[in-house]
């Protein structure tokens, strides 16, 4: 089983949680921390000096040769969104440093902070941006319609099969977060397809839960949760996410994939580079 360290995200600040990795320096740091613990791949976004989102590779740079220098052979997933900047020459930037993967939105999500939009023109750009680099899209899917929208985006060609998938419950205007819908996402994947799953805010150790008991891959971290706890509200730091999702893991019976097995697992042909 992978596991995802997703810790910085958008939309968690200072003000919410002292715990959200920042700078470049603090997110090196607290995947080191995931990575020792079983984490195999990263999932990044950057942050400029006021802690804002920021598209600039070289910020994206500057975090990345420092997990790789700490953390041989990670696989590097980069942000793609569109949240707060749809620009998709900004959105593209993060993808001249060649990250093994990059995530890719299936459409569009009414968030209660702000939308993301994902044209088809936007997103067949952003394939084929990918592609032309030898990155691994990770399919961002949030509802399932966008399973539709992969499938036809793989008929098409602008998609390279066997595909991968992140299934994300529970954020609003997302699909809910139960078992049940869980269920019906995984069985609406193209056969061969690979999937992690990771439920948003409270909904976070249940679908860490599901997706362990299901036989799939599971992504962790304050992007998704800023609480370890949603009912004392007790606040979660990255290490103390991964750190559950391994426990439930063993209990469970899943053994923790490597990074050269998660690479193994992806389908991913390119070693990390320096
Ligand atoms: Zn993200």
């Amino acid at each position: 089983m992978i596991i995802q360290l997703a810790p910085t995200g958008m939309i968690p600040s200072r003000g919410d949680t002292p715990n959200v990795p920042i700078t470049p320096e603090e997110i090196a740091k607290d995947t080191n921390e995931a990575y020792r613990l079983g984490a195999s791949v990263v999932h990044l976004h950057a942050r400029d000096g006021e802690g804002r989102p920021t598209y600039l590779k070289e910020v994206y740079g500057n975090i990345i040769s420092l997990i790789r220098e700490k953390c041989p052979n990670i696989i590097i997933c980069v942000s793609t969104s569109g949240r707060m900047d749809m620009d998709i020459g900004h959105r593209s930037e993060v993808l001249s440093l060649r990250p093994d993967m990059a995530s890719l939105m299936m459409g569009h999500v009414n968030f209660s902070i702000n939308p993301s939009i994902n044209t088809m023109d936007t997103i067949r750009r952003l394939a084929c941006a990918m592609n032309d680099r030898g990155i691994k899209p990770e399919l961002e899917i949030f509802e399932p319609g966008f399973i539709n929208t992969a499938k036809y985006l793989a008929r098409k060609g602008y998609l390279k099969t066997p595909l991968h998938f992140n299934l994300l419950l529970g954020s609003l205007g997302d699909m809910p977060a139960d078992f049940r819908d869980l269920a019906y996402l995984v069985e609406s994947l193209p056969p061969g397809s690979t999937w992690s799953a990771a439920g948003i805010g409270r909904f976070q150790t249940q679908i860490t839960a599901a997706a362990i008991l299901m036989g799939g891959h599971v992504r962790t971290g304050i992007e998704d949760s800023i609480y370890y706890n949603y009912e004392t509200r007790e606040l979660a730091t990255n290490k103390g996410l991964v750190e559950r999702a391994v426990r439930m893991a063993h209990e469970l019976g899943r053994d923790i994939a490597t990074p050269a097995e998660a690479r193994e697992i992806l389908g991913l042909e390119r070693k990390a580079q320096k």
